[in-house]
């Protein structure tokens, strides 16, 4: 049996954020469709960008070790995005709509968060400089992308969610 090291685990990793991202992709045009505030659909957007970005860097990740790009099935990032596509159905046409949607994507902001954070550390104890590069770039993305989710829930969509509720 091949031995289960670092650089096993880098990949596997790798594999799993690989297809998140790629889910991801296909599920922000369906969140923006969601969205009510015209700010929270423009945040969705713009992620989707940066997501086709973060997609190539993780490919370019993939060729430094010598790896076809390929994912691996990631149930946490299918079972986050199920949840966004239930509070959507659930509370379409109410107030709490974008509160709802926000609180679901920053989920997701929180599992990319934590792969990448994983992976960036990882590289660095196996001495890839050029990965920690690309793998930080994407980390950093994604923290700034949860900080505006939670600065659109605080000025807009959790006041208009508790104002409605009175
Ligand atoms: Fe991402
Ligand atoms: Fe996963
Ligand atoms: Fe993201």
């Amino acid at each position: 049996m091949a031995e289960k090291t670092l650089d096993k685990l880098f990949h596997d990793t790798l594999k799993d954020i690989y297809y998140a991202e790629r889910a991801i992709l296909k599920a922000l045009p369906k969140m923006k469709r969601g969205a009510q505030s015209p700010e929270l659909q423009q945040a969705f957007d713009q992620h989707k960008a940066e997501t086709e970005t973060q997609i190539e860097r993780l490919q370019q990740v993939f060729e430094i070790i010598g790896k076809r790009a390929q994912g691996k099935t990631c149930p946490a990032i299918d079972g986050i995005i199920e949840e966004g596509e239930e509070v959507m159905a659930e509370y379409k046409g109410t107030p709490a709509l974008d509160a709802g949607l926000i609180a679901a994507a920053q989920a997701v902001e929180h599992y990319e968060i934590t792969r990448y954070g994983t992976l960036k550390r990882w590289a660095e104890v196996l001495g890839m400089d050029d990965a920690v590069k690309l793998l930080d770039a994407t980390l950093q993305e994604e923290s700034d992308t949860d900080e505006k989710l939670t600065a659109l829930a605080d000025s807009a969509a959790n006041p208009h969610a508790a104002q409605a509720a009175e």
